[in-house]
């Protein structure tokens, strides 16, 4: 169990639904992905059309799944919710499609990992709101074309390079979710706390903020198992010192990083000199699936200025050496 993990984990999901914001105002950061989506929102609202197709792009954790939720209910419509690998074959997503209410919010997630032949029913779809049927088999076969409810879908992907140009060219408003800083996460620690009924100083929270690797999902993870803490002492508000203590006990480093971070880290010093390394003799090295390390572990290492990507490997920075008050090696 990785308590740092910015990927969902199941037990999760229910608690994850109170917290979510329920809608811009609540939502938290991402000022100018926000302010664009006002506008589109209001403009569709005020043609009486529906919001244009959205892509939300960005590391796991950072909130596109509650923006994706934020969005149907500012346009005041339902949401219907899917990802990629759980549409199997091209008539699940025609079912899907041809379910919907006009204006619904048609929400994918993991949009990369849909199928090629799957994806081809989309084009259409979001282009004319129409699907393309072939009746028959053979010399008898003949394609039909059904009209839909219009629509707006809403992918969300942690790979955007991933996706096909087709696809990618089909939405009308591309979004990055960037990751938060301190003090934004702080206010969503705040935030969480009182709905979880549990006090904190602002000193607190802001302790839990500069572990979070600048995501909220950590941040309301870390909080949630500071709070046992506090609860176990008898203390009913979290201070600097008592989520000091037991984000210490919980191994996550004032950066927010744990074992994970701290092996992949290590093992490129000790075993690399440092780097370049390749991704796959790291993969090797660790134990750990490549497209893990480059989806889950290494997005925020490159953020924060741990790592480097280079045309022949990963190589280590200077502050990694002085984050382990190791001696910065001659070059
Ligand atoms: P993603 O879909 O990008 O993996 P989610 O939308 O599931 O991320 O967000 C994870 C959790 O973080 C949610 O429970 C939500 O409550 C919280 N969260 C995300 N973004 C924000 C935000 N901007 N403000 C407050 N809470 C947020």
């Amino acid at each position: 169990e990785r308590l740092v993990s910015s990927e969902a984990e199941l037990d999760e999901s229910y608690l994850e639904q109170s917290l979510r914001p329920q809608n811009l105002a609540q939502y938290i950061g991402q000022d100018k992905v926000k302010e664009n989506l006002k506008v589109f929102i209001e403009a569709a609202k005020m043609r009486s059309e529906t919001l244009d197709h959205v892509l939300l792009y960005g590391p796991p954790g950072l909130g596109k799944t509650t923006l994706a939720t934020i969005i149907a209910g500012e346009m005041g419509v339902n949401i219907r919710t899917t990802s990629g690998p759980a549409i199997e074959r091209p008539g699940d997503l025609a079912a899907i499609l041809t379910a919907l209410e006009p204006g619904d919010v048609l929400f994918i997630d993991e949009i990369h990992r849909l199928q090629r032949s799957i994806e081809e029913v989309l084009y259409p779809a979001m282009e004319d709101f129409c699907l393309d049927i072939v009746i028959g088999k053979g010399s008898t076969a003949r394609s039909v074309r059904l009209d839909l409810p219009p629509f707006t879908l809403v992918g969300a992907t942690t790979r955007v390079g991933l996706l096909t140009a087709p696809l990618r060219d089909r939405f009308g408003v591309l979004s990055r979710l960037e990751y938060y800083t301190e003090s934004q996460l702080a206010n969503i620690v705040e935030r969480t706390a009182e709905i979880l009924a549990i006090g904190i100083e602002t000193e607190g929270a802001l302790e839990i903020a500069r572990r979070s690797r600048g995501t909220p999902r950590i941040a309301n993870r870390l909080l949630r198992r500071v709070r046992d803490f506090a609860q176990v002492i008898g203390e009913n508000s979290i201070s600097n010192l008592l989520a000091n203590d037991a984000l210490e006990r919980l191994q996550v480093d004032r950066l927010g990083l744990d074992h994970i971070d701290h092996k992949l880290l290590l093992g490129i010093i000790e075993k690399f000199r440092g780097g370049p390394v390749g991704i796959d003799t790291i993969s090797a090295t660790i134990g750990e699936e490549s497209h893990t390390i480059e989806d889950v572990y290494e997005p925020y290492l490159l953020q924060i200025g741990f790592l480097q990507r280079t045309p022949r490997g990963r190589i280590v920075t200077e502050l990694v050496y002085k984050h382990f008050q190791m001696e910065v090696p001659e070059t």
